[in-house]
């Protein structure tokens, strides 16, 4: 069957055609491609097409895709049990590897998405303060949560609206939005509600806008503020965490959170992920202490042995090898960018980057929506056309694996060129 009989079908009985609304290549129109199989840094489609792959699993394959390491870990895993529902040792070990790497997560809880680790990491900041508010930043994604599915209001530092029908506004009456990067914003917000405020909920890295690198003050300013004010600093660590550097961005910043949250590359590709943090606020979570959270499949073996191989396959030298092939891309890019005088900017912190047309810098939400999405759906396509699959969207981040080898790039800048040429001549 083609990739369009089984979205089709597909379409009739999941919704929107997908388990994810971002896959249904709303934000480039046309129709997914149905992907049979994946391996390194590819894509096979159900027709036998293949794609050098920038979606990477939306983060989690830094190693690429079916790595012997991985799957050799999971098989062996699978065979001693696939649940086990009670302690067993590969969560102690993993959790000592996260530890290892992010001194910062003193103790570690393993949940099983993004979504529910900082859901969690929420609830255990307002039971540690007794407040309620918590701050995020516009265009910041932190799963769907009721809580985090805001949507600014006017003005600078506001309180924010519900995001999506079912939602109450009661769920969001405690969320704060302010612009990423503006401190003047922030500032306001500690000035006029400090004493309501448990937390500041940030991606040290945007990536949910397309990449936008936190300006040079950024962070230390959020650290100075939540810890004169007694508010609690959350770094969501869910897409930076093992990929910005081996010890996040956390390491690559040297700014040090209260609380973290993990998910994507400590799953190696199965649902993991964990909130972790200062050594007295997590213990505060049940049973050590009265925050409850609990989860069935919570440190389940698979998922942790794909973590502990993937995150022992990460050493030094493989973050090196990420900057050398990210950075020969975004080079690329840049320079294909100037060849046909196209209007943009390609930002880039360690292996993920983005491109955006029709601004020279993006550094907050409101400049991310200003870039030219037409412009990107027409290059995403003509990507796809040379048989390059970027994130269908233009607030996404392109991820490089280990497996993107300078062999890989080359051959995705060759399709650079002939993309950029279509992108440039189309009208839309
Ligand atoms: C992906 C992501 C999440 C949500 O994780 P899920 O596993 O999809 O629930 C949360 N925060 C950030 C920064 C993310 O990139």
């Amino acid at each position: 069957m083609t990739s369009k009989g089984w979205f089709t079908r597909a379409c009739s009985i999941l919704p929107g055609g997908v388990s994810s609304p971002v896959r249904a290549f709303k934000g480039v129109g046309g129709e997914p491609r149905i992907i049979a199989r994946a391996e390194g840094a590819m894509l096979f489609d159900v027709e036998g097409r293949a794609y050098i792959d920038y979606v990477g699993s939306w983060g989690a394959m830094i190693l690429g895709h079916a790595h012997p390491a991985v799957t050799e870990a999971i098989a062996r895993a699978a065979g001693e049990g696939t649940s086990i529902g009670l302690c067993s040792p590969r969560e102690v070990e993993l959790a000592e590897e996260i530890r290892a790497r992010v001194p910062a997560a003193q103790r570690v809880r393993f949940v099983n998405s993004g979504t529910e680790a900082v859901m969690s990491a929420i609830r255990l900041a307002r039971a540690a303060t007794g407040r309620a508010a918590i701050l995020k930043f516009s265009g910041g994604y932190h799963g769907h949560a009721d809580a985090m599915l805001v949507r600014a209001g006017s003005g600078a530092a506001t309180l924010g609206l519900p995001d999506s029908p079912g939602v109450t506004p009661g769920s969001v009456r405690d969320t704060l939005t302010a612009a990423y990067n503006d401190e003047g914003a922030i500032a306001d917000v500690f000035k006029s509600h400090d004493d309501r405020l448990a937390a500041v909920m940030v991606e040290p890295v945007a990536g949910n806008m397309g990449v936008v690198p936190p300006q040079p003050e950024f962070l230390t300013t959020l650290r100075r503020l939540c810890s004169a004010h007694g508010v609690l600093l959350i770094f969501d660590e869910v897409m930076t965490g093992f990929r910005v550097a081996q010890g996040g961005a956390t390491a690559r910043y040297g700014v040090e959170p209260d609380l973290i949250t993990f998910g994507k590359i400590i799953g190696g590709g199965l649902p993991v992920a964990a909130y972790a943090g200062r050594a007295e606020l997590m213990n505060l979570v049940a049973p050590g202490g009265p925050v409850y959270q609990a989860g069935t499949l919570s440190g389940n073996p698979l998922g942790m042995a794909a973590g502990l191989a993937t995150l022992r396959e990460l050493k030094t030298g493989k973050y090196e090898e990420l900057e050398a092939a990210s950075s020969r891309l975004a080079d690329g890019l840049q320079q294909a960018l100037a060849r046909f005088r196209v209007r943009g900017c390609v930002q880039r912190v360690g292996s993920m980057l983005t491109v955006f047309f029709g601004l020279e810098r993006v550094r907050n939400f409101t400049e991310a929506a200003a870039t030219d999405h037409a412009r990107f759906a027409r290059f995403f396509h003509a990507m796809l056309d040379r048989g390059v699959h970027l994130p269908p969207s233009g607030y996404e981040a392109w991820f490089v694996s280990t497996a993107h080898d300078r062999a890989v790039i080359d051959r995705t800048l060759a399709a650079v060129d002939d993309a950029m040429a279509e992108a440039v001549r189309g009208t839309g």
